[in-house]
């Protein structure tokens, strides 16, 4: 099994000194990432922050199987980031993106309809990701730099 490592900061107090402890990170206890626009939600062209497409049933009920299982699932999306990288490339639709509680509400309000729950909403990684699925991912073997898909180089 490949494992993964953490080091997570557990809150106990020991007078000046903070404890941490490293925590084992192994396939069945870190996240795993699912991207919203093209992979939980049909995208066809941005409409609007507000906007979020249809559920992609596949994609939505294989999340609630993980759920049931008790796996850990997050929405991973770059709506949450601010805007400022679409601004920065000239897209005026980063604005729509700048306020960010309002924008992580929108999809919030989406998961409750479509998956029963809030899932947390993130656009950063880190290093209790085990997983991302997402429309424009390409996989490679690890080690490599070589596609896992089989496609040319
Ligand atoms: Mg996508």
């Amino acid at each position: 099994m490949r494992r993964f490592f953490r080091e997570t900061p557990i809150g106990i107090s020991a007078g000046p000194r903070t404890t941490s402890l490293l925590m084992e990170i192994t396939m069945d206890n870190g996240w795993i990432g699912v991207d919203l626009d093209g992979t939980l939600a049909h995208y066809d062209g941005f409409k609007g922050a507000q906007h979020i497409g249809d559920p992609v049933w596949p994609m939505v009920n294989r999340v609630k199987r993980w759920l049931t299982d008790g796996r850990d699932v997050r929405i991973f999306t770059a709506r949450v980031d601010g805007g400022t990288v679409a601004l920065n490339m000239d897209n005026e639709a980063g604005a729509q993106f700048a306020e960010v509680a309002k924008v992580r509400g929108y999809i919030e309000a989406w998961c409750l309809e479509y998956i029963g729950v809030i899932l947390p909403v993130t656009c950063q990684k880190d290093y209790g990701m085990i997983e991302l699925w997402d429309d424009r991912c390409v996989q490679i073997i690890p080690n490599t730099g070589r596609r896992a898909d089989g496609r040319p180089e």
